[in-house]
């Protein structure tokens, strides 16, 4: 054991050290082995066969010019504490289990709310993700707003239930209707609210629809989005919905981490009014995947939705139980990296890293200027910019030209009918130097008639 345990840790870091010279994308066909063996195989063949074969097909997504979808890296305190938490191999779901892993996640939990300013008093949960978050937050706000009209989910389930009203914005991210549709909301009680040119959701928009809503009804607004950076107004927002018994939802997957930096919290305003917030560590704190985190601001609601009804454990004041707070039982001590990495980034480096990323975009963004035929769409609010080329084939050949070209890798997206190009800064290793030779990629591309 010990001894394929050094030598997969000799790979894993030849891995690292080759992230800044491979090609970013991937650069060939993967050959899986596709027969079952019959018998036992020595384990270091077997990872030595793993890593050759998976080789070509692996994406250099932890480096510093891997730009696709909102990617972040992993801060080494972060990954050396995941593979503390694999050898440990703790069963994280209770106290009992594992000590240990509650007790980090308690710390996690708390530094989590202090860092975003969120509410102190709030249940929070790590999870695989910002899907399975909005899934943990949405359902308990399901059982408040339909609790405060006499029905109870937990006993009397959905069918026959007063009809609830989500409102959303037109921009919303897909995981907040997979979310809603995993929760028994039907497409036809969401209500979209429309947004303005950087898709953030209109304050008219969200009157209107809270006047003509009379049920009980959840709010879902974003912190953050994924093409643009832009923020729904939540102070506006908040004070609207505070006057009514609406539940107020926020996806802040990437961007609810601007609370962390004194220059960017400001697009953040007021969002500590909300009853729950969704978002993901394994993008802009750099924690390896997979890692979410929910919180939510009415524990009665949150446990009522998510508490294991098993007869393992007598809960206890200071004793936290995560399979209370979580939709899992057994499971990884998922809050154990984000412990790390918060550890060993502290506020000051957890807020350098938002800045570093938001001032690289721009520096992108402003170099596009020099690029013939480039545009922004509009300009970066934070760390996701989005441009484009004259037509929609143009914006497509440049980029399938640079993905090619393996320097760095971003991807397609679509804004108001038109083909556009989305770039996430979110990488901790991600530097100037990187951004300059992603600009000479896209400026060599575009020469390229
Ligand atoms: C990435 C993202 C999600 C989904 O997060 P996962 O970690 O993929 O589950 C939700 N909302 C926004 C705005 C995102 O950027």
């Amino acid at each position: 054991m010990e001894e394929l345990l050094r030598h997969t840790a000799d790979l894993a870091s030849a891995h690292l050290a080759s992230l800044d010279r491979r090609l970013v994308g991937a650069t060939g066909e993967v050959r899986a082995q596709a027969e079952l063996p019959d018998g036992p195989t020595d384990p270091r063949n077997v990872i030595d066969e793993l890593v050759k074969a998976a080789d070509p097909g692996l994406v250099a997504s932890p480096g510093p010019r891997y730009f696709g979808f909102v990617t972040g890296g992993a801060v080494p305190a972060s990954l050396a504490a995941d593979w503390l938490v694999s050898a440990w191999d703790q069963n994280a779901f209770s106290h009992v289990s594992s000590p240990a892993a509650a007790a980090f996640e308690q710390v996690a939990a708390s530094w989590v709310l202090d860092l975003l300013r969120l509410p102190a008093h709030s249940g929070v949960a790590f999870v695989t993700g910002c899907q399975m978050a909005h899934v943990t937050a949405l359902a308990a706000a399901r059982h408040r707003v339909l609790d405060n009209v006499g029905w109870s989910v937990a006993d009397q389930g959905l069918f026959g239930a007063p009809p609830v009203t989500v409102i959303v914005g037109e921009h919303r991210h897909s995981t907040v209707d997979r979310a809603l549709r995993l929760l028994g909301f039907g497409n036809n009680s969401v209500r979209l609210v429309a947004s303005d040119r950087i898709g953030q959701m209109t304050v008219g928009g969200l009157r209107e629809a809270l006047e003509s809503t009379p049920g009980p009804t959840i709010v879902s607004v974003q912190a953050g989005d994924v093409n643009t950076g832009g923020f729904d107004p939540i102070a506006d927002i908040a004070k609207l919905v505070e006057k009514t018994d609406a539940w107020l939802h926020v996806d802040g997957a990437f961007g609810l981490w601007v609370r962390a930096s004194t220059r960017f919290a400001g697009l953040a305003e007021g969002v500590e009014r909300a009853d729950s917030w969704a978002f993901d560590a394994h993008k802009w704190l750099n924690v390896p995947y997979d890692s979410g985190v929910v919180v939510v601001a009415d524990t009665e609601a949150h446990t009522a939705a998510m508490t294991y009804p098993g007869p393992y454990l007598v809960p206890t004041e200071d004793r936290r139980d995560p399979m209370d707070w979580t939709p899992d039982a057994s499971r990884r001590a998922r809050g154990i990296p984000v412990y790390a990495a918060i550890r060993s980034l502290g506020r000051s480096g957890i807020a350098d890293l938002v800045e570093r990323c938001c001032d690289l975009g721009r520096r992108f963004g402003s170099g596009l200027a020099d690029i013939p035929g480039a545009e922004l769409v509009v300009e970066p609010v934070i760390n996701q910019v989005l441009f484009r080329f004259e037509d929609d084939h143009r914006t497509a050949t440049v980029l399938h030209q640079v993905q090619e070209g393996g320097v760095a890798w971003m991807g397609p997206t679509r804004w108001e009918g038109r083909a556009a190009i989305r770039m996430s800064v979110s990488n901790w290793m991600t530097s100037e130097s990187d951004i300059d030779a992603t600009l000479a990629a896209f400026r060599e591309a575009a020469s390229t008639p």
